[in-house]
């Protein structure tokens, strides 16, 4: 049986170190007890035995005169309270003090005659059969002038001692009842006060292991109890440290986890998903709730995906690969997995997928843009190098067409002109190194000089504008950059516009911004055109913007110019009934 309880065990220590100590003093006792009384018993007989040696005759020992032997023994006992024996050196008896000589056999064999027969004294403890009890025997030789000639034997029962052994073991017994009861009560008693502080430190232990470090065991004495407590308690407070830095460390990793542009999923080496960030949910339309623990294929349906999954869990080599994602709307990704390793095995992989559509949707715009500035810039450059070599080979002296060839030079060269003017204040504007020199001004009064500036244009085409802009608006922005906008809106109103048409320019106020207005009558945009019109280069007819002197760049200066102010561009517009092109300015 196995004692679990450490009380239980202290008080049967006690209980054991009594048990053995008083087994030691008691079992050391009565030994020593019992040799010390049977070697005192031993001494006075054989003291006895010589006085009574003294009185026996040689002769009547040879004679055998047992009357008298007898009588002397019997006169012996009475005197001694011991049993007396004579015996001649053949082993019969002679005489005894408590039988008659003819009952006694033959004692030759007994050890203590035979002693006294080799001329010593013998002695011996046994268990006497005629009288049925433990005596003690001493046996001495009788001599005649130095000859043996019997044996004078005192023997004492045992009773008395035995009796006193006796008596002497209950009272050790008692006491060891008493001891052993006393030490059971004792004992519970100091084993009490030893395993209370271990029976605290057990109960806050207990908290420890369930995570609560914010007890402490109190030290109740400096001992090696105590010392163990103050351990405790400071792996306690270490542990609480550690946990609150881990705590901080997962928090703050889950906070880059959960706010990353990138998408990121966690999967187990059998390709289940262990965890995901909010980006992969918004991606593939799922719920990590839903999802997690499930293998990855069945839970988000990419095969892409899955195979860069498989390929890294089987190889554990990081992979890159491009994907293009369909639905739920198209996007362009860039899967980079990598494999998570745990002491050397693959344990699973982690993937980043990172939407790239933005930046190849921008690659694609330099890109038109190049070819569109190229394509732009060759079409005139080709029109001037044709016409400079028609002069050259002899138009020159053509009086008729070579004014009008000069002319056509003249246009393609104004038109190259403006292009690269447009390209470079577009450029200047995309680099966003444009320091804008805002002031205060009047957008009613700025716009009534500009309108001037268009006059013999407008009049060509008999096209009336109204400038409808309230007298009292001033805003406050760069007055050149402004100039530009109305100047490129006006142009295209105009442009664009039908014979006999309109212009109207007029604004609305909305909460604290003014909201301008350049609506006109003409050809308007078609629907499909309106979200790319702002775009550069962008053009509905290019043949017809070119015919008219645009560069396809007007509009997308305007856009730069009013977003530099901190404001918006839009358009409404109808196929065959006109436009109206909007911008917004903070007021003044
Ligand atoms: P462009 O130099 O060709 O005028 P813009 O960037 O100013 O370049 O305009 C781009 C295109 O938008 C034009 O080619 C034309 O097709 C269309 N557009 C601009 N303004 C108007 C308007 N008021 N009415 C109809 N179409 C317009």
């Amino acid at each position: 049986m196995k004692i679990r309880s450490f009380r239980l065990k202290l008080i049967l220590s006690y209980v054991f170190v009594i048990l053995v100590s008083f087994g030691f003093v008691g079992i050391f006792l009565d030994k020593n007890l019992e040799k010390n009384s049977l070697r005192n018993i031993e001494t006075s007989l054989i003291n006895q035995a010589k006085l009574i040696e003294n009185q026996i005759f040689p002769e009547s020992i040879r004679k055998e005169d047992a009357p008298y032997l007898e009588k002397l023994a019997r006169v012996s006992s009475l005197k001694t309270k011991c049993r007396i024996t004579i015996i001649d050196t053949r082993g019969k008896v002679l005489a005894d003090s408590e039988k008659s000589q003819e009952d006694m056999e033959n004692h030759l064999n007994r050890p203590e005659v035979q002693a006294a027969l080799k001329g010593g004294i013998g002695s011996d403890t046994r268990y006497s059969s005629t009288l049925k009890i433990d005596m003690l025997y001493v046996a001495l030789p009788l001599k005649d002038k130095n000859t043996t000639i019997g044996v004078l034997r005192l023997a004492l029962t045992l009773e008395g001692v035995q009796k006193t052994l006796l008596a002497i073991r209950k009272t050790v017994l008692l006491g060891l009842l008493f001891a052993l009861g006393f030490a059971f009560v004792l004992g519970s008693v100091l084993a009490s006060r030893a395993t209370r502080p271990i029976n605290k430190m057990i109960q806050v232990s207990r908290k420890f292991s369930e995570g609560d470090f914010s007890r402490r065991i109190i030290q109740s004495s400096q001992d090696e109890i105590g010392e163990l407590a103050v351990t405790l308690n400071k792996m306690a407070q270490d542990i609480e440290n550690k946990i609150k830095e881990i705590e901080n460390q997962s928090q703050k990793l889950a906070a880059i986890f959960n706010s990353m542009i990138e998408g990121v999923i966690v999967i187990d080496k059998s390709g289940r998903i262990i965890s995901m960030n909010p980006t992969i949910e918004k991606i593939f339309g799922v719920s990590k709730g839903d999802v997690e623990g499930a293998v990855f294929l069945e839970a988000i349906r990419n095969n892409d995906i899955a195979e860069v999954i498989d390929a890294v869990l089987k190889k554990g080599n990081s992979l890159s690969v491009e994907i293009t994602l369909i639905y739920p709307i198209r996007k362009i990704f860039e899967v980079s997995a990598v494999p998570i390793f745990d002491s050397g095995a693959i344990a699973g992989c982690l993937v980043a997928i990172h939407d790239i559509t933005e930046i190849r949707k921008l690659e694609t715009v330099r890109k038109d843009f190049v070819a569109n500035v190229s394509h732009e810039l060759k079409t005139p450059l080709t029109s001037i190098k044709g016409f400079v070599e028609t002069l050259l080979e002899g138009a020159l002296d053509d009086k008729e067409n070579n004014r009008n060839f000069l002319k056509i030079i003249q246009e393609h060269a104004e038109r190259l002109n403006s292009l690269v003017e447009d390209l470079l204040s577009l450029s200047h504007l995309e680099s966003k190194e444009v320091a804008l020199d805002k002031k205060n001004f009047n957008l009613r009064q700025q716009l009534e000089g500009i309108i001037s500036g268009f006059k013999s244009q407008l009049k060509k085409k008999n096209i009336e504008i109204k400038n409808e802009l309230p007298s009292g608006i001033s805003v406050s922005a760069d007055r050149g950059r402004i100039e530009q906008v109305f100047t490129n809106l006006i142009d295209n109103a105009t442009k664009f516009n039908k014979e006999n048409g309109a212009i109207r320019v007029y604004a609305e106020e909305l909460n604290g911004k003014i909201k301008v207005f350049v609506e006109d009558s003409g050809i308007g945009i078609p629907e499909k055109d309106i979200p790319r019109i702002f775009e550069r280069f962008y053009r509905v007819d290019k043949a017809r913007s070119r015919e008219l002197g645009g560069t396809g760049l007007g509009l997308s200066i305007v856009k730069h110019i009013v977003e530099l102010h901190g404001g918006m561009v839009g358009v409404e517009s109808i196929e065959g009934f006109g436009s109206k092109f909007w911008f917004i300015l903070p007021r003044a």
